[in-house]
C-alpha cells in the first residue's frame, strides 16, 4: 500500500452489497471482515475504505488513515473513503446512521482542513457508479454533507 498523501478529499459510498440492518457488535465486525476479504481477494493490501458507518451510527476505524486509501478509481491519493454499510438502492439509511456519517465528516474536515466543497459521494466524482446508492445519495444532499 502507498502511503497516505496530504488530505484533501472526503468520499462517501455503500457498501453495495445485501440490504444490511444490523446493529450487533459481532454481526457488524463479521460484515465489515467479509468487505475486507472482498478486497483483499483483488490483491488489495486492505479493505479499501479508511472508516465505516454501520446502521446505528457507529463508525468503525477500517484501513488506517497513514495509508492511501482505495476506493475511487484515479482519485485515491489524498481522500479519505468512508463506506455506510448498506445498499442505499434497496433500503434507506436510518436516523442514527445518517448522524453518524454527518457527524464524523464534521471531525474530519476539523481535523484535516477540508472545506464542504471537496466533500464528494462517489459518483460525484463522475464515476461510472450507482454509489452510494439513490436514498444515501439524495439524504447527503438534503443534510449538505456533501459539497
Ligand atoms: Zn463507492
Amino acid at each position: 500500500m502507498n502511503r497516505m498523501s496530504p488530505i484533501r478529499y472526503i468520499t462517501i459510498h455503500h457498501d453495495g452489497m445485501d440490504a444490511f440492518f444490523a446493529t450487533d457488535r459481532a454481526l457488524v465486525a463479521a460484515h465489515l471482515e467479509g468487505i475486507r476479504r472482498l478486497h483483499r481477494r483483488k490483491g488489495w493490501g486492505d479493505i479499501g475504505y479508511h472508516f465505516a458507518v454501520d446502521p446505528a451510527g457507529r463508525v468503525w476505524e477500517a484501513r488506517p488513515l497513514g495509508w492511501q486509501g482505495a476506493h475511487v478509481k484515479d482519485h485515491n491519493p489524498g481522500n479519505i473513503g468512508i463506506v455506510v454499510l448498506g445498499n442505499f438502492d434497496v433500503q434507506t439509511p436510518s436516523a442514527s446512521q445518517l448522524e453518524g456519517v454527518r457527524r464524523h465528516v464534521m471531525t474530519l474536515m476539523r481535523a484535516y482542513n477540508v472545506p464542504r466543497a471537496r466533500v464528494h459521494t462517489h459518483r460525484d466524482w463522475g464515476a461510472q457508479t450507482a454509489c452510494p446508492g439513490g436514498t444515501l445519495q439524495s439524504s447527503l444532499q438534503r443534510l449538505q454533507v456533501t459539497g
